[in-house]
């Protein structure tokens, strides 16, 4: 039996990966569960999985969680803490699904208790790449991505050298404003902004979809992932979502990871790992798909993009600002207190401020400059949004 966690399990990337374990249940030995506020779900499937422990991010919850397990023999917890000391008891396989900046510090605890960690959770490279890479090397942990690109580049060099590698290209839907013309971005509702064409996720990663945030911060991910210089990775916008990635090598050869836009297989493959199995994801068949189609990511519909490439070609510490500034100008935009294109001009403000205040932070990675500097990117990103408010 396998011993495996799932770290934001009431989330899409958690759901998906609990219907792949229930496919399997008699092979897995669920210890923990974790989710936030839907305490319900939470509990269901803690008693479905006879988990160890579940736990709430949210200390308040902590009574409406145990009384949801009563008598299910299953333990209750919560707070971020929690979630750290549930981390280190001992699995063999985690899930890293917690969304923002928040599922850094279970993730690191996973490593170290050596866990191979399936990172779905783009944010801890991006904040702390250099540090979670040194913490599983440390502990001889393995790191598995999940993101569907990074699976695709990953499952692309396998049997391949390193240094026979080119390029890198992660695929963009374009988002739910893809087509829109650009003058009416600034319109863009929330409920406009949280629906996808092709991907069903969470919320935040959807709306993330439409400003190219996400692929932002995707390309970061790839440097720290894979180790490659950034000129080597590019971006292109592909709207049928068919093709995850592709990697390029030094003969000209294009290897393109293809399939069905379901994250089952990306955490599969992970879950999985070394060896394939058979999946429950739709087969594609071309003859329907007909065509696929490419095009260049337009500068002006995403400006996030450009941030994002200066970030990583700065590298240390300015993944955590930017990816910090982001989830507080996202929260704002979700609060409805500022416009869609408002944040990435946030962002921009967040990141100009950062450079121009050289020596404020210590650059030294550690886990303590990590969160000072996420915390200090978020009081920015506030104050940057109360000076345009008045
Ligand atoms: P989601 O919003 O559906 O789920 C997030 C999970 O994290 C939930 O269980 C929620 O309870 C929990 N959570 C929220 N705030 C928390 C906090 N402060 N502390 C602890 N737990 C908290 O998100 P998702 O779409 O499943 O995405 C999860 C992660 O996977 C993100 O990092 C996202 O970028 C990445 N990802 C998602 C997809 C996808 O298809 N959904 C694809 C690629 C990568
Ligand atoms: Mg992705």
């Amino acid at each position: 039996m396998r011993r495996v966690s799932i770290f934001g399990a009431t989330g899409s990337i958690g759901q998906n990966t609990i219907d792949l374990i229930r496919n399997a249940q008699a092979e897995y030995d669920v210890v923990v569960l974790t989710g936030g506020r839907n305490i319900a779900q939470l509990a269901k499937d803690a008693r479905a999985l006879n988990a160890d422990v579940a736990v709430t991010a949210f200390s308040d919850l902590l009574e409406d969680l145990r009384a949801a397990l009563a008598g299910s023999g299953v333990e209750a917890s919560a707070g971020p803490e929690a979630l750290v000391e549930a981390a280190s008891r001992p699995a063999d396989w985690v899930m890293s699904a917690i969304v923002g900046a928040a599922g850094l510090k279970p993730g690191l605890a996973a490593l170290e208790q050596g866990a191979t960690l399936a990172l779905a959770n783009k944010e801890s490279l991006v904040c702390a790449g250099a540090l979670v890479l040194e913490t599983a090397r440390t502990a001889g942990a393995r790191l598995l991505p999940v993101d569907s690109e990074h699976s695709a580049v990953f499952q692309a060099l396998i049997g391949e050298e390193l240094d026979t590698v080119e390029r890198i290209i992660i695929t963009a839907s374009g988002g739910a404003f893809r087509d829109w013309r650009l003058e009416d971005l600034k319109d863009a509702t929330l409920a406009q902004a949280s629906s996808h064409p092709n991907w069903d996720m969470g919320q935040r990663i959807t709306i993330d979809s439409a400003s190219m945030f996400n692929k932002a911060l995707e390309l970061i991910e790839t440097k720290e992932f894979f180790g490659v210089s950034p000129e080597m990775i590019e971006v292109v916008v592909h709207p049928e979502s068919l093709i995850h990635a592709m990697v390029g090598f030094n003969d000209g050869a294009l290897m393109a990871h293809v399939g069905p836009p379901d994250m089952r297989h990306a955490i599969g493959f992970a879950l999985n790992w070394p060896k394939r199995r058979t999946l429950p994801v739709e087969r594609l068949d071309l003859a329907t798909v007909g065509e696929m189609t490419f095009r260049a990511p337009e500068e002006a519909r995403y400006p996030a993009l450009r941030l994002g490439r200066a970030v990583m070609n700065r590298g240390g510490l300015s993944g955590a600002v930017f990816n910090g500034a982001k989830e507080r100008a996202l929260d704002a935009f979700l609060a409805g207190r500022i416009g869609f294109v408002d944040m990435a001009e946030i962002v921009e403000d967040v990141l100009t401020r950062f450079e121009a205040e050289p020596g404020l932070v210590d650059e030294t990675m550690t886990l303590e400059t990590v969160m000072q500097t996420d915390h200090l990117a978020r009081v920015w990103a506030d104050s940057a949004m109360e000076k345009r408010a008045g």
